[in-house]
Parts: structure tokens; C-alpha cells; sequence
């Protein structure tokens, strides 16, 4: 069994990969770490670390105390709080990067996962069927620090031989935790505001289609990709996935099914021009063909898995 180190575990992916993760490989295998403390009871359950990514030394210590196989490299500023303070996101995103990078080449860490974005993608890409290559000129500092990431994961491979691996996530969707400041946010707070009872304000207008994807369908793509051969690893920036494309209306439409009485109205703020930028649908198929993807979760399947998971926790 590989022994792993999760940075930025406490966030939206990092909760549900640590307990992913765990039944996979065994609690002591899993290794998890975040700079903030965390609020959920289950990282007191396994070995878990305060760290900053960019303090380096840190990082060097615990690389070389636990003596992982391989790092799932979470920690970032996701879109919409990297506009907030876009120095402070490329720093996070990029000398977090490097320090995993560096770190990884010194303590011979055999794989690395790091997530990049449908973000990298930009109002010159086409919108429909996203092309695996094609124009990506990103508008956020977010997206410019996925896409340089993106680069420097190719470089790493070629020339340092670094088996650092990654897709570019759609919006995800998931109820064990909130998402933490993203442009797909609305979508997960549509279902919690259904179940409470409550009215929803969507950040987004109507008809803003987005790809996204449930997050089952994302911790196993993750897996899937960090658990095949290097050899089927043919892109090594980073691989297109999907599941799912849906507008605000679309999902609410489909909530209502369920919740008659639920109510939204659009109020679009920022957010609506970042989401204006990215994509529509995107094109997995090489994915596919390389490693074997497929999504399981459409758009009603979700809803009602994520309806019946908040309502019982309600
Ligand atoms: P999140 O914001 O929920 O979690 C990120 C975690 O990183 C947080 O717990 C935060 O405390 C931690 N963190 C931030 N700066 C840190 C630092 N300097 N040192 C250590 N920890 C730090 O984000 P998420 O949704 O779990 O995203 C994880 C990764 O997946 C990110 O790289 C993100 O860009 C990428 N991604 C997410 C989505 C999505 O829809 N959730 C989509 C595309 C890509």
C-alpha cells in the first residue's frame, strides 16, 4: 500500500479523498495536513499536520519523518477568492507548487497529483466541447496559475522525471463539506437552501451553463488516474473530465421535482463574468481512451443523492 500525504486536506476534495483514501489504503497510510485547523472530527482520527506550503522547511520535515509515496497537492485559492487578492492566490499557487515540486524531487517522492482547472480555459477557447488542446487564454489569476501549473507539471515530467499527474476538475459537487470560494459554488448551495426551506439567490444568471461533476465522480477519477500504468499517462500537463453540464435554471428545475415549494432568483455578481469565461462542455474523450474514464452521476442521479444526503443530516 503507498503511503500519502494530502496538503490542504480539510478543503472540499481533501475531506472526502482523506476518507477515500483511507478505506483504500489503510488509516495509517493517509496522511493529511492544511494551514487552517481543522473543524471536522475525522482528521483527529488519523495522523494529520498544520502546514503552510510555502514554508518549505516544514514540508521537508514531515517528507522526511513520514516517508510518503506519494502527495495529492490540494492546497490552493480557488477563482472567485483569488480575485479577492490575486498576488496572494499566485503565491499560494505557484510557490506552493514549487515547494511540492522541489520537495518531492529531493525526498523521492514516486507520484504526484495535482489539480488544475476548467479555469485554464478563457473566452477565446471554444465553448462547446472543450477540446483536450485548444487556445487557453485565462481572464483570472486563478486560471493563469492553473495553466503556468499545468506547464511546470510537463516540465517536471520531461525533464526531471517527476510522475506528477492531473486533471482539470469541472465544478464539483459534494454535501460532507462546503466548497471554498469557487465560481461553481451556487451549485452546492442550491441543495442546502432546498432542504432547509429556504429561498435561494443565485450569484450566477439563468442560463449560465457550466460543466460539473459529484464528487464521487472526482475522487475516483483522481484515484483511477494516480492507479494506472505511467505508460497510459500520455498528457502530462493535464487531462480534460466531465460529467455533467447544467444551467441554474436547469438544476433548480430538477430540485423542484423533489422540493415543489423551492424558490430561487438570479442576482449576478463577479462571479458571472468569471463563469462567463470558462467553458460550457468539455471534451473527456482522451481521458477515455488514455486511463479508461467514464462519469456515473448525472444531473438527477446527484440530486437526488445529494438531496437525500443533507435532508437526513438536517
Ligand atoms: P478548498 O478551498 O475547499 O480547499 C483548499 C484547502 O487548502 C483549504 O482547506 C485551505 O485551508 C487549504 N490551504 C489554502 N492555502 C493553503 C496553504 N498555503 N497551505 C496549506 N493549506 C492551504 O478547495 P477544494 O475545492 O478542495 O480544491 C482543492 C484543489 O482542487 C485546488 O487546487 C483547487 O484549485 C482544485 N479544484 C477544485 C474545484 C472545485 O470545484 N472544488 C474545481 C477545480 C479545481
Amino acid at each position: 500500500m503507498p503511503k500519502v500525504l494530502i496538503t490542504g486536506a480539510c478543503g472540499q476534495i481533501g475531506t472526502e479523498l482523506t476518507l477515500t483514501l483511507r478505506k483504500r489504503y489503510g488509516d495509517e497510510n493517509v496522511v493529511t495536513s492544511d494551514f487552517k485547523e481543522p473543524e471536522n472530527e475525522i482528521f483527529k482520527e488519523g495522523k494529520h499536520y498544520k502546514l503552510d506550503v510555502l514554508d518549505r522547511k516544514r514540508l521537508d520535515d514531515i517528507l522526511k519523518f513520514e516517508e510518503v509515496d506519494h502527495i495529492y497537492h490540494l492546497a490552493a485559492l480557488l477563482s472567485a477568492k483569488g480575485e479577492e487578492n490575486p498576488q496572494r492566490a499566485w503565491e499560494i499557487n505557484m510557490n506552493g507548487f514549487f515547494n511540492i515540486a522541489e520537495a518531492s524531487r529531493k525526498f523521492e517522492v514516486k507520484k504526484v497529483f495535482w489539480p488544475s482547472s476548467i479555469a485554464v480555459f478563457g473566452p477565446t477557447t471554444p465553448v462547446n466541447n472543450t477540446p483536450q488542446f485548444t487556445v487557453a487564454e485565462p481572464t483570472t489569476v486563478y486560471g493563469i496559475s492553473k495553466l503556468a501549473g499545468e506547464g511546470w507539471c510537463n516540465y517536471y515530467y520531461h525533464k526531471f522525471g517527476l510522475d506528477i499527474r492531473s486533471l482539470r476538475y469541472p465544478g464539483l459537487i459534494s454535501h460532507k463539506t462546503l466548497p471554498g470560494g469557487g465560481t461553481t459554488d451556487y451549485a452546492v448551495d442550491i441543495f442546502h437552501k432546498a432542504v432547509k426551506g429556504e429561498d435561494f439567490e443565485c450569484f450566477l444568471e439563468e442560463d449560465t451553463r457550466l460543466p460539473m461533476m459529484y464528487m464521487d465522480d472526482a475522487i475516483r477519477a483522481t484515484i483511477e488516474l494516480m492507479e494506472s500504468p505511467s505508460e497510459n499517462i500520455k498528457v502530462r500537463t493535464s487531462y480534460n473530465v466531465t460529467a455533467i453540464s447544467f444551467t441554474p435554471k436547469e438544476i433548480y428545475n430538477t430540485i423542484k421535482k423533489f422540493y415543489p415549494e423551492f424558490k430561487i432568483t438570479y442576482n449576478p455578481d463577479f462571479r458571472q463574468q468569471i463563469a462567463a469565461s470558462w467553458p460550457q462542455s468539455i471534451d473527456d474523450s482522451q481521458a477515455a481512451k488514455d486511463w479508461g474514464w467514464k462519469n456515473e452521476f448525472d444531473l438527477e442521479k446527484m440530486t437526488k443523492v445529494m438531496l437525500e444526503a443533507l435532508s437526513e443530516k438536517a
